[in-house]
């Protein structure tokens, strides 16, 4: 750990106060994000916050940390509304593409791995499924029903808002006012047989007229799970009932995490995570250029069809703090992409005369340090990118050693692929590169054998080729 201080700073919502953090256990964290419902494609505003998510893990990480990283796939039980009316959407996106929820389920849940590989987001350590987690669900509501939490109407289960002290904390409203604020907001016709507003489904019976494709037994009836018992559950199944950070988007703070903290303290006594981090809406401006599929959402893939590298929406999230509003517009997505065009550009001018010793002058370790404490400070991303610029235009006090060594550190928080353009400029020899061009022709005519053995050949002279969605890429293995 290379961190002096060692101390990181974290916007806790639940006490809305900027606090240090400290972990349950030495050098690890334990941390529950909420993943997507695999309906249909996540959009970049989704993106937004998972790109959050993977700079607080990677801070984590550069800061000595052993994450735990864990994320649920929400493939039944999330209505339409998420004020718990209207269908569920894993059922709408089933009829909508005449096919089962499980191949709905599949579908999305691979495309959704895709695109966050595209944007560097590293994996989750676990990632768990409601539908794999029934019973689990079912035993903790029974615990729910035996500790005098639940009541029992036409529709399902529901867990008693009123019976919880403090109910709603995180939203900084108490019990009244959250039920008033419902009240007034209600766009949506509230079941008449909840006692209070503010309670939610935990178990919902199936509609008698029709047989849904997802349903289970439980003791009160045929039914599937209400969205938020999968997070309280699978949260401490696999992080234990009290861990360290659960993240999600601002929209969460109301209901879904304001109820899976009434769940757990229902359950345990306490919230299950200390800290609570939410990342601000990615809202849409009016753009000059117009996209090919205007109107539609836009995803990873129409960023990619209008010509852009997907990273550059990754520098475009980082020049905003996750907590301040970003705007998008495809103005601004190319200012992002011709920022990371210059400093990929300069990585590789720098990589060409990588003179100078190894050793750390102080002003190296100057600028480490200043880069470390401004994302340990609540992940100030766009201060750490203005350093960056700060560097690139230093001429005289560091070699070029030490710049190219600096920029390569941060981009273990940036995740931008800076050193892109300097695996490029490595040279093959003349042979790997006709058996690159055979190989191609061979996955262009689908004889994926051929293609496979060449892969072979390539490797044994030490040369390691990936098929990446911008194409073939290759490396030189160091030796
Ligand atoms: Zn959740």
């Amino acid at each position: 750990m290379r961190n002096p201080k060692g101390d990181i700073y974290l916007f806790n919502t639940l006490t809305r106060k900027r606090e240090k953090f400290v972990p349950i256990e030495k050098g690890k964290v334990r941390m529950y994000c909420c993943g997507p419902t695999v309906y249909w494609y996540a959009h970049i505003g989704n993106f937004r916050t998972y790109i959050f998510e993977d700079v607080l893990r990677r801070v984590l990480e550069f800061n000595g940390f052993e994450v735990k990283h864990v994320m649920n796939i929400t493939d039944v039980g999330h209505l339409t509304s998420d004020a718990d009316t209207g269908e569920d959407k894993m059922e709408v996106g089933a009829q909508r593409e005449r096919k089962t929820v499980w191949e709905i389920a599949d579908f999305y849940a691979e495309k959704f791995f895709e695109d966050s590989e595209r944007l560097n987001i590293l994996r989750p350590t676990i990632v768990c499924r409601a539908t794999d987690h029934i019973a689990d669900m079912i035993e903790f509501i029974r615990k729910l029903e035996e500790k005098g939490y639940t009541y029992i109407i036409d529709d399902g289960v529901y867990f008693d808002t009123l019976k919880l002290k403090n109910y709603g904390k995180l939203t900084g409203m108490n019990f009244e006012r959250l039920n008033e604020t419902l009240k007034a907001g209600a766009r949506v016709e509230y079941n008449p047989n909840k006692r209070n507003l503010t309670d939610f489904c935990l178990w919902r019976f199936s509609p008698k007229d029709r047989k849904r494709q997802m349903e289970w037994d439980s003791p009160w009836g045929v039914g599937f799970p209400g969205w938020h018992i999968e997070c309280t559950v699978m949260g401490m199944k696999y992080l234990g009932e009290h861990f360290d950070i659960h993240c999600g988007g601002i929209d969460h703070i109301p209901i879904h995490h304001t109820n899976e903290i009434a769940q757990a303290e229902a359950a345990t006594g306490r919230p299950p995570a200390n800290y609570w981090l939410h990342g601000a809406f990615l809202v849409f401006g009016k753009s000059m250029k117009m996209a090919k599929s205007a109107g539609e959402i836009i995803t990873v893939q129409t960023i990619m069809d209008e010509g852009f590298d997907p990273l550059a929406f990754r520098y475009l999230c980082l020049t905003a703090h996750y907590r301040s509003e970003l705007v998008f517009t495809w103005e601004s997505l190319q200012s992002a992409q011709n920022a990371l065009s210059t400093l990929r550009e300069h990585v590789r001018s720098l990589a060409e005369n990588l003179e100078g010793s190894v050793s750390r002058s102080p002003k190296f370790e100057e600028y480490y340090e200043k880069f470390l404490e401004a994302v340990n400070d609540d992940l100030n991303m766009p201060k750490a990118l203005a350093l960056t610029w700060v560097l690139v235009r230093e001429e005289k006090m560091l070699t070029n050693r030490e710049k190219y060594d600096l920029l390569m550190e941060f981009d273990k928080v940036f995740a931008l692929d800076l050193a892109r353009n300097v695996q490029r400029e490595e040279k093959l020899p003349p042979e790997a590169e006709e058996l690159i061009r055979k190989r191609e022709d061979a996955r262009k005519a689908k004889d994926w054998t051929a293609a496979d053995k060449i892969r072979e050949q390539l490797r044994a002279m030490g040369i390691i080729v990936e098929d990446t969605p911008q194409g073939v890429r290759w490396r030189i293995e160091k030796r």
